[in-house]
């Protein structure tokens, strides 16, 4: 039994809807919510939305390995209404990294685990520097420590605040 940590976002269509669907079915196929943060919303990130983003983090108890709980978020984020391929057209159209969508969920913790494969690293590379992430998970897991940095969640998020 692993405890994870998962970020759930989202910036188009009904947000708030999504993000409690998107809980419901991470209780149903990954494992028990334990705890969850409120909602934080945010500006865009590393691209310009006409929407804002909200944020919510999930701390959940699971038997699954990480690559499953990886398919198994990707399943939910496509039938959440998350299109790529609408998402590809969109960046090449405006030349950005990202592209508005009505659901991303990101993997950030998976226990201890340090993980870098093909198609999964954990801890998520790019939690440090994100302060949407940092702030719904300091919420819920301010004392957590990154297993490489050592720093706990809420050292992260004092870090990026100066
Ligand atoms: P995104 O478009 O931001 O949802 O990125 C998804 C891609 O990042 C997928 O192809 C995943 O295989 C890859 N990925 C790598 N590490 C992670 C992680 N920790 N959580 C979620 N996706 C990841």
């Amino acid at each position: 039994m692993a405890r994870i940590f998962l970020l759930t976002g989202g910036n188009a269509g009904d947000v708030k809807r999504t993000l409690q669907r998107a809980q419901q079915l991470i209780n149903d196929r990954i494992g028990p919510v334990l705890h969850c943060s409120h909602r934080y919303e945010s500006e865009a990130w590393g691209f310009e939305a006409a929407t804002r983003f909200s944020n919510q983090a999930l701390e959940v108890s699971t038997d699954l390995e990480p690559e499953a709980v990886l398919d198994a978020v990707q399943e939910i984020e496509r039938e959440l209404g998350r299109n790529r391929a609408a998402e590809a057209i969109e960046k090449a159209s405006t030349g950005a990294q990202y592209a508005s969508r009505p659901i991303d969920i990101d993997l950030l913790f998976y226990d201890d685990a340090i993980i870098a494969t093909e198609r999964l690293t954990v801890p998520h590379p790019l939690l440090a520097e994100r302060r949407f992430a940092l702030v719904p998970l300091c919420e819920i897991a301010r004392t957590k420590r990154h297993p490489s940095t050592g720093l706990t969640v809420g050292e992260m998020l004092e870090s990026i605040r100066s």
